[in-house]
């Protein structure tokens, strides 16, 4: 038998948690009622022979009362007080509320059987399922601890509650909790009455008070981190029963993250670790207040993070509209296309009930930090009356609906949001991550506006300009329309003059924004039938036919990136030249990237097209050839940029779309794939394509920049996997830039420990 006072060494695999905790908080002199482990040897001698070491235990429960000074198994005379204890579970790995509790204890012959019944339930129904849920080994086994009984409703100079030692919401220090006089543990946790706010205590029992603070402060100050303490009051004695870390929000773990480093418990390496991806979406995103208590009337994908309620609109001129008068509005679309974009722009969330995430809804609203929900579809929607149908209700124009895009839920009523808040320690435990980091961080983004947002989230540049959203305004469409129905290369030529004078703008605005920061911008990359309207939104009988001529088999595999660029010279040439002119104007540091390259004559026909000398051009790396061929195109190239969007696709010859609107979902619940590959990088297959084409391409130039551009820069997984393979930046939108900025100073903090 450990006893907890014995100054034994605390051993989660001899006392299991709860018992080692326990012989922690002694060997701190905290205030705890006192006890003994039986330990998991024991345990398992009980399994084998089913025979308790019964001396041993009685006389461990013989020394527990003397130290008690209260008498066990008989009638306490009227001088007396009686002992009770409690047998608890202990095993080495916390499973909670899976095994027994005996409570009361009052003779030898009851616990006894309380030992043998903790023991039994290692073996109950409900804890063997938790042991396989939570792939816990049924041979690790379990302690048990025989604790002396403290009684919070002994009197008026009684009480129990639980602590933490900083506000679990926004990791405020000081003590927060609650505290119920004249009560025992059960009476909180039934919710039969209501507790006070822990302050409280300090009026009724200010030393009292003093002496839990003073305790928790200690524990805090031994484990380094949050606690969550229950304790109880005994006739004006204080008891501390547990600790444990304390759950907390993502502003809080922040807070406290950076709070512990500077009150020197904890190194800012530390503090770094401490910050998870979650912590810092959960701040930057608005979520629903307490999702828990409302049940979604459908469910779509969660394309893009957070959550937004407002008037339902079906046109995107009518989110323009209801944005002017300030009213909140969710813009409620079968798909969206480019023609939507100042729509999406103008509400607060979107809703489609078609579309997967790479939708054109998916993209824009990621990009711009907006929530959505898409292909959402059991909403039957009738643009024309303006209205959805969704389990049997009906929605019209102008009432109120919530997203919620970080989980795919909708609800056909307003629900309380909790605000994002970028607090003063998001920002200090990023710039402390900054210090540690080797790979860049830089940004997606398209338009100024998505540039300053970018540069706000500390992006270092910009790595990918996308050119297809500059083509997507109502005025841009009709020139380059005008480019596409041209006759020949004169006709195309004149028709695209008056595109140049407004890419240059565009460009120039960008590289101001950016503030001397570099850009890379991305040649166009869509097949040209993306900016004709469909077939039958049109009668013109030589429109119809140009898209006809255009209409593509595979359009993923087809006609589109530097391959439009060689069929269609002047539109790449009017793209440089305007990049190039811009640059002039404005002393920007800039590179041009290409996309879909297979081979590097493509490469040396665009270069042809540039009139400049020093512009840097690098290229994609998003088809499988280009990563075979990566040190013929690192011979030409000034860097690689990989798009495993692409890449991906590429690789598994299956489009995102499709995958995940059919078959996806039962690869992942089969076991067939372990992770959605366009979330995650695929490690065995792209990622290997990925790490060959790098050492291919550095043989040829050793200090080659090697970016990521694609959605995986910004996932946590994947940038350790990028980091281990030597890529050297990162370039993510605007939103995923304090994540990568973390994740990457975490995985050289954790490579340096090694
Ligand atoms: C990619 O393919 O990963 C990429 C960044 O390009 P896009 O997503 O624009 O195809
Ligand atoms: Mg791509």
């Amino acid at each position: 038998m450990i006893d907890f006072f014995d100054r034994a060494i605390p051993d989660a695999n001899l006392q299991g948690n709860k018992g080692a905790n326990l012989v922690v908080m002694t060997g701190l002199d905290l205030p705890v009622p006192p006890g003994f482990v039986i330990p998991i040897a024991v345990f398992k001698e009980y399994q084998q022979t089913g025979q308790l070491p019964l001396a041993e235990i009685e006389a461990a429960l013989k020394s527990l009362a003397k130290k008690t000074g209260k008498v066990f198994g008989k009638d306490p005379s009227p001088k007396e007080q009686a002992l009770y204890v409690s047998v608890r579970s202990s095993a080495p790995v916390s499973m909670p509320g899976m095994m027994d509790t005996v409570l009361n204890l009052k003779d030898r012959a009851e616990i006894m059987a309380a030992i043998e019944r903790i023991f039994s339930s290692w073996n109950n129904a409900r804890a063997i399922e938790y042991r396989r849920l939570n792939n816990i080994s049924p041979e690790l086994g379990t302690a048990a601890v025989v604790q002396a009984m403290v009684f919070g409703n002994r009197n008026e100079r009684s009480g129990t509650g639980v602590v933490f030692s900083r506000n679990p919401t926004t990791g405020e220090p000081g003590l927060f909790g609650e505290y119920l006089a004249k009560a025992q543990g059960e009476d909180i946790v039934s919710g039969q009455r209501t507790p006070s706010p822990v302050k409280l205590l300090q009026q009724d029992m200010p030393a009292i008070y003093a002496e839990l603070e003073e305790k928790v402060e200690a524990l805090e100050a031994h484990f380094r981190e949050m606690q969550d303490i229950e304790f109880t009051v005994e006739d004006g004695r204080l008891f501390i029963l547990q600790t444990r870390s304390g759950k907390r929000s993502g502003q809080a773990a922040i807070r406290i993250a950076v709070d512990l480093s500077k009150e020197g418990l904890i190194s800012r390496e530390e503090a770094i670790l401490r910050v998870r991806p979650d912590d810092l979406k959960a701040v930057l995103y608005k979520r629903i207040e307490s999702p828990e208590k409302y049940t979604p009337a459908a469910r779509g994908l969660n394309a893009a993070p957070g959550a937004a309620f407002g008037r339902v609109v079906f046109h995107p001129i009518d989110a323009v509209a209801y944005a002017k008068k300030n009213e909140k509005v969710i813009l409620v679309r079968i798909e969206t296309s480019p023609d939507d974009i100042q729509g999406i722009s103008a509400a607060d969330g979107i809703l489609t009930s078609r579309g997967g995430l790479t939708s054109h809804a998916a993209i824009v609203t990621r990009a711009m930090g907006k929530p959505c929900v898409c292909g959402c579809e059991a909403l039957k929607i009738d643009l024309k009356k303006e209205l959805f149908e969704v389990n049997g209700r009906v929605i019209r124009k102008g009432e109120i609906i919530t997203v919620d895009g970080t989980t795919g839920a909708v609800y056909l009523q307003a629900l309380p949001l909790v605000e994002s808040e970028v607090t003063r320690e998001f920002s200090e435990v990023l710039s402390w991550a900054d210090e540690f980091r080797e790979m860049g961080v830089w940004a997606n983004a398209d338009t100024p506006e998505m540039v300053v947002q970018a540069l706000k989230f500390g992006a270092e540049g910009v790595g990918l300009c996308r050119t297809e959203r500059q083509f997507n305004t109502p005025e841009r469409l009709v020139l380059i329309r005008e480019f596409i129905m041209a006759e020949d290369a004169r006709a195309r030529t004149e028709a695209i003059k008056n595109l140049e004078k407004l890419q240059k703008e565009d460009f120039a605005a960008i590289f101001a924004a950016m503030k001397g920061k570099p850009v890379i911008v991305r040649l166009l990359d869509l097949p040209l039938h993306e900016f004709l309207p469909r077939e039958e939104e049109t009668a013109d009988p030589k429109v119809r036919q140009k898209i006809r001529d255009l209409e593509e088999v595979n359009p993923m595999l087809g006609h589109r990136g530097v391959r439009v660029g060689i069929s269609y010279p002047e539109i790449y040439c009017m793209q440089i030249d305007s990049i190039v002119e811009a640059r002039e104007l404005t002393g920007a540091n800039v590179g041009i990237m290409i996309p879909q390259v297979i081979t590097v004559q493509e490469l040396l026909i665009i270069k042809q097209y540039c009139r400049s000398l020093n512009v840097r051009f690098g290229v994609m790396i998003e088809t499988v050839r280009a990563c075979m061929r990566a040190g013929k195109l690192a011979q030409e190239a000034d860097f690689f940029s990989f798009g495993t969007n692409d890449l991906t696709q590429a690789t598994f010859s299956f489009s995102r779309e499709d995958a995940e609107k059919k078959f996806l979902t039962t690869y992942l619940e089969k076991g067939i794939l372990q992770d959605n590959p366009f979330a995650v990088i695929d490690v065995k297959g792209v990622g290997r394509l990925m790490q060959t084409a790098i050492e291919w391409g550095r043989k040829e130039k050793p200090d080659l920049n090697v970016g990521v551009c694609g959605e995986h820069a910004g996932e946590p997984r994947s940038i350790r996997f990028f980091h281990n393979i030597g890529v050297t930046y990162l370039s993510v939108s605007a939103f995923k830039i304090p994540v990568a900025r973390l994740v990457a100073a975490q995985v050289e903090i954790e490579q340096a420990k090694k």
